[in-house]
C-alpha cells in the first residue's frame, strides 16, 4: 500500500479561491500531498477585497478537528486565519489531544485588501497560546512588527530583520521565517527577496534569495508558501530544505500569477 503525504490546513474560505483553504488545497494537490482542511471562518471575497467575516462556531471548529485527527490523522499542520480568541483557544486546546511536532503557523492579520482578518483581542491569545507549539512561524514585515509590539516601519533593513527574526524566536517558535516581499533588496544591482530563516535553539540565520517579482497579483501568496512549507514538511523535508523549495514553488506562483481572474490583485497560479 502506497502512502501519500497528509497536510491538514486550519484556516478560513476565500469565495474568490485565491487565498484561504482554496489556496492551500491547491498548493497541497500540485504538491501531491493529500489536504484535509479545518474552517474557522467564511469570507465572502472577490479579488477586488473582503466584503463580510462569517466565524464558525468554535464548537463547531473543534467537531472538524476531532473528525479529521480521530480518522485520517495528518503529518503536518497549517494554521491560516484563525479571526477570533476563542477559535485560537480552541484550536489549541483540541490540538493537545493530537499532539503534533510540525505546525505551521502563518500569522494572518489584515489581507492585502486592508480587512482584519485576525481581531486584535486575539493577538495576546495567539502569542501566549500559539507561538508555544509552533514549529515555523511565517509573519511578512507588518505582522512581525505587529507581533513584536513595535510600531510599523521600524523594520527596515536586512539586519533590522535578522534581529526582529531573533526576538521572534525567542517568544516561542523553534523556526522563523520572516518573509521579505515587502521590503526587496538590491543584491548586485537586482532586486531580490530576501526570507530569513532563523533557528531559535542554535540562532543559526539563512537567508533564501529569490528574484524579486514586480506584479499587483500576489493574493494568496502567503497562504500559499506556509501551505507549501507543511507540505515539504509532511513529505520529510527538514525545515530549511522545506521553506527553501516552498519560496520556489512560491516564486514560480507569482511569475505565472493570474491576471485574467477577477478586476483586482489576480491570484498566484497553481496550474
Ligand atoms: N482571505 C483569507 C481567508 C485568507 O486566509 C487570507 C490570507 O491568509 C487572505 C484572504 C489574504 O490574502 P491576501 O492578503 O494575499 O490577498
Amino acid at each position: 500500500m502506497s502512502t501519500i503525504p497528509k497536510v491538514l490546513t486550519i484556516a478560513g474560505s476565500d469565495s474568490g479561491g485565491g487565498a484561504g483553504i482554496q489556496a492551500d488545497i491547491k498548493t497541497l494537490t500540485s504538491l501531491n500531498v493529500y489536504g484535509s482542511s479545518v474552517l474557522t471562518s467564511l469570507t465572502s471575497q472577490n479579488t477586488l477585497g473582503v466584503d463580510a467575516i462569517h466565524d464558525v462556531p468554535t464548537e463547531f471548529v473543534k467537531k472538524q478537528l476531532e473528525a479529521v485527527l480521530s480518522d485520517i490523522g495528518t503529518d503536518a499542520i497549517k494554521t491560516g486565519m484563525l479571526s477570533s480568541g476563542p477559535i485560537i483557544h480552541t484550536i489549541v486546546d483540541t490540538l493537545k489531544k493530537y499532539p503534533h511536532e510540525k505546525l505551521v503557523v502563518d500569522p494572518v492579520m489584515i489581507s492585502t485588501s486592508g480587512s482584519k482578518l485576525l481581531v486584535d483581542d486575539a493577538l495576546q491569545t495567539f502569542i501566549k497560546e500559539l507561538l508555544p507549539i509552533t514549529l515555523v512561524l511565517t509573519p511578512n514585515v507588518p505582522e512581525a512588527e505587529v507581533l513584536l509590539g513595535s510600531s510599523q516601519g521600524t523594520i527596515h533593513t536586512l539586519d533590522d530583520m535578522h534581529e526582529a527574526a531573533k526576538k521572534l524566536g525567542a517568544m516561542g517558535p523553534k523556526y522563523i521565517l520572516l518573509k521579505g516581499g515587502h521590503l526587496p533588496q538590491e543584491i548586485k544591482g537586482e532586486k531580490k527577496v530576501v526570507d530569513v530563516l532563523y533557528d531559535s535553539k542554535t540562532g543559526d540565520v539563512h537567508d533564501i534569495v529569490n528574484d524579486y517579482c514586480d506584479t499587483k497579483d500576489t493574493h494568496g501568496t502567503g497562504c500559499t508558501l506556509s501551505a507549501a512549507i507543511a507540505g515539504e514538511l509532511a513529505m520529510g523535508h527538514d525545515v530549511l530544505s522545506a521553506c527553501t523549495r516552498a519560496t520556489t514553488y512560491v516564486q514560480d506562483a507569482i511569475h505565472s500569477s493570474l491576471a485574467s481572474i477577477g478586476k483586482g490583485a489576480g491570484p498566484v497560479n497553481h496550474f
